[in-house]
């Protein structure tokens, strides 16, 4: 297969494709909160019971909630891709280790692997396992030194996707009106090279119809201007559905291109594989900063410096305001006397949050009643 050169603005040089670049008219795109996320799991079961209720769906998990370091879906599923990477150098933000299609075995398009049927058995192995010890007399710190926290994982939508890339039968398409990527289910044959080249493994195999499944991006509500299932129903309020640009084409008064591109608070995850994932994460805040390189590039200190500054820069605290706050797609913001303002793909005004919800606080000794209250917060 040919081999071209594409620009990767994730890891800010060009890489090896099998195709060319084509960017769609527009690009699905979600920002996710990792600092709010309790892995209550209420966005794996919307999609579950949205999408992956059939039969050979038991073990299909499209959106799944692992904790991290211990936890994973399927088994090992980024330790394995990590190993095989080798060494993984950025010199400033420019990744010069190889990605997943650089090391790709000769004849193949990535370099990759086919989990074993009982490596997705255990969707929830490793949940809420720390890593760390405390030595006797020790205190809290930040970062900690006993640390967990929980990764929330849906299919990227990559710009470079490599499931599609891997498809013998052409089987696999990215939609040009808004980038969703899709199995085509009449022509996909089971091959499982898709499977093996997405280094994220959110592909899936349904052995009981013997053909490959993944997350549509609920693009039924996609296409009436709503967000996805796994984002409106999430408890913890911490995603926000979107359309990213390519850098240069940055608009600030886009919320994802905002956390983006600039305030860069939200990242790529595991940005060396190459495939310009379009799920961004705001890292969290407690972790070593190591293992948040590793995670989400070389941006990850940065990102977490930025967010704690969110309480006093308005613009931004707009932003986090509209996580979570409607089932409407939010194509444009605008922070006005304390209020978020979300605009629909026309301009029109969808809804306004206030920055700071107003409290009352009730006397403690009640005149009318002669009883005292206490005040829960
Ligand atoms: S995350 Fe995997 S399945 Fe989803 S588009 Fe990227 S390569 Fe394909
Ligand atoms: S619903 Fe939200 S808070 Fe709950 S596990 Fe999913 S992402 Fe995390």
């Amino acid at each position: 297969m040919a081999k071209n050169r594409v620009k990767n603005w994730q890891i800010q040089r060009e890489m090896v494709y099998p195709f060319e670049e084509v960017r769609p008219q527009k690009q699905f795109a979600a920002v996710f909160d990792i600092n709010k996320c309790i892995a209550c799991q209420t966005c794996t079961m919307a999609c579950k019971h949205a999408w992956t209720g059939g039969r050979g769906q038991e073990y299909m998990w499209w959106n799944n909630v692992e904790t991290k370091p211990y936890g994973f879906y399927p088994l090992a599923w980024d330790v394995r891709i990590l190993d095989s990477l080798g060494q993984q150098n950025w010199e400033g933000n420019k990744y010069t280790g190889k990605t997943i299609f650089e090391a790709a075995p000769r004849g193949e398009v990535a370099a990759g692997y086919i989990p074993e049927e009982m490596d997705w058995a255990y969707p929830n192995i490793g949940e809420d396992e720390p890593h760390g010890h405390i030595d006797q007399g020790e205190y809290i710190t930040v970062p900690h030194k006993v640390w967990h926290y929980y990764l929330p994982r849906i299919c990227n939508h990559c710009s470079y996707p490599a499931c599609l890339s891997a498809c013998p039968r052409k089987a696999i398409y990215k939609r040009e009106e808004d980038g969703i990527v899709l199995i085509d289910q009449k022509r996909c044959r089971g091959y499982r090279d898709c499977l093996k080249a997405c280094p994220y493994k959110k592909v899936y195999f349904n052995s009981e119809t013997g053909i490959s499944e993944k997350c549509i991006a609920c693009y039924p509500l996609v296409e009436q201007g709503l967000q996805t299932q796994c984002i409106t129903t999430c408890i913890g309020r911490i995603r926000l559905n979107g359309w990213i640009h390519t850098p240069e084409r940055a608009d600030p008064g886009n919320p994802i291109d905002y956390l983006v591109h600039i305030k860069k608070v939200a990242l790529p995850l595991y940005p060396q594989f190459g495939l310009e994932p379009n799920i961004y994460y705001i890292p969290p805040v407690h972790v070593p900063f190591p293992y948040l390189r590793q995670m989400f590039g070389p941006g990850a200190e940065g990102a977490i410096k930025t967010y704690r500054g969110a309480y006093s820069d308005t613009t931004f605290l707009g932003v986090l305001m509209l996580f979570g706050s409607m089932e409407k797609w939010v194509a444009g913001f605008k922070v006005e006397r304390e209020e978020a303002i979300a605009y629909d793909e026309k301009g029109r005004e969808i809804l306004k949050v206030p920055l700071k919800e107003s409290a009352f606080v009730r006397p403690f000794w009640d005149e009318k009643l002669g009883s005292f209250r206490h005040n829960i917060t």
